[in-house]
């Protein structure tokens, strides 16, 4: 029995967490889950969008399955995702780019793995006016957060027998803070080209990083980047694969993982049994796989290619009709 946190988060975080959790329990992984609540919903029950129980519960458990929630655009609250991966220290989102099914991808042979800066860059919310005709946002970049990203995409590169790491950046403009990451970035790859040689690191600027990946995505294995170039290379990874509805991730810190899709919380599809269950799902079974449910983890994801690959029973953004609730069941079925 593992104790795991459960943000269901909002939109159409509560129906896909719902299913996730039933198809783990059909896979016969026993989980205690430490429901607890964030984002609008948490403001109006405990006068924060992110209360400190939050906090506690992950602290206390390690691990964490978090449904997305909504950030209001322009004013409002500040992002509750982020807020949880500064405040745990959680430094590398990471999100795997992966065909599960050939006919949802643009290109055969995608088999990426995004390294995302998830603590620093534009996501420190340090912004002002100046006057009232311009507005200033801070980038900050730091040499620890950098080397430390670099570092967890070369350790995860030597771990799963990749052969490449490209660090992603625009420092050809943004000399300072892009140059700095790029530096510490060169530093770490050339530590590890002495120990690990099969290991073979370039650099793309952001731009070209974007056309390369959607015209020759085999050539690419393991991208370190900053958080805004993560947070967009991703959905365009996700794009290739399939779709918001197929794309895992999760955040890591040293002790602690919160696993998360990448996709939000779609308001607008959200409370209509629409939502495709399967990115959550994947990333639960990274999250399986992280508690050594290895078994489990292959056997639930052998169930949602038969069910891909069959095609019969799909969620609209697939191109199908199903409801989230008759994926679950064919998932589960498939089990
Ligand atoms: P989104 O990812 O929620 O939705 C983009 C599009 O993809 C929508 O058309 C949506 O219907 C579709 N989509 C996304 N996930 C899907 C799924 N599982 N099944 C089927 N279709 C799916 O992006 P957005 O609309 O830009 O953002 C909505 C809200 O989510 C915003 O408030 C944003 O801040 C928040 N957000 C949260 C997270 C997070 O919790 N980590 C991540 C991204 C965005």
């Amino acid at each position: 029995m593992y104790n795991v946190t459960m943000i269901a988060g909002d939109g159409i975080g509560p129906e896909i967490s719902n299913a996730v959790a039933k198809i783990i329990d059909a896979a016969g992984v026993e989980i205690n889950w430490d429901k607890v609540e964030a984002g609008a919903g948490a403001v109006e029950k405990y006068g924060t969008p992110l209360p400190e129980y939050v906090f506690e519960s992950i602290r206390k458990n390690k691990v964490a399955l978090k449904g997305p929630i909504t950030t209001p655009v322009g004013s409002g609250f500040r992002s509750v995702n982020v807020a949880i991966r500064k405040e745990l220290d959680l430094y590398a989102n990471v999100r795997p780019l992966k065909i599960h099914a050939e006919k949802f991808a643009n290109k055969a042979n995608i088999d990426m793995v995004v390294f995302r800066e998830n603590t620093e860059g534009l996501y420190v919310g340090i912004e002002h006016y100046v006057g009232d005709e311009a507005a200033e946002s801070i980038k900050i970049i730091t040499r620890k957060a950098s080397r430390r990203i670099a570092r967890s995409a070369f350790e995860y590169a030597i771990r799963e027998n990749r052969k490449k790491v490209t660090a992603v950046h625009k420092a050809n403009i943004l000399k300072f803070s892009d140059g700095l990451f790029l530096e510490e970035a060169r530093k770490v790859a050339a530590e590890y080209a002495e120990s690990h040689p099969e290991i073979e690191f370039d650099d793309k600027i952001v731009d070209n990083m974007c056309m390369q990946m959607v015209q020759y995505p085999e050539e690419y294995d393991v991208l370190v980047t900053t958080n805004l170039y993560g947070d967009i290379i991703s959905d365009l990874g996700a794009g290739l694969i399939g779709g918001l509805g197929l794309a895992p991730g999760m955040n890591l810190g040293d002790d602690i993982a919160v696993f998360e899709a990448v996709h939000g919380s779609a308001p607008d599809i959200a409370g209509q049994n629409k939502a495709n269950p399967v990115a959550l799902l994947f990333s639960a079974i990274l999250m399986l796989r992280h508690l050594g449910e290895t078994e489990a983890a292959d056997r639930i994801e052998k169930a949602v290619s038969l069910v891909l690959n069959k095609g019969e029973v799909l969620t609209g953004d697939l191109g199908g009709t199903a409801t989230t609730d008759e994926i679950t069941e064919a998932i589960i079925s498939a089990l």
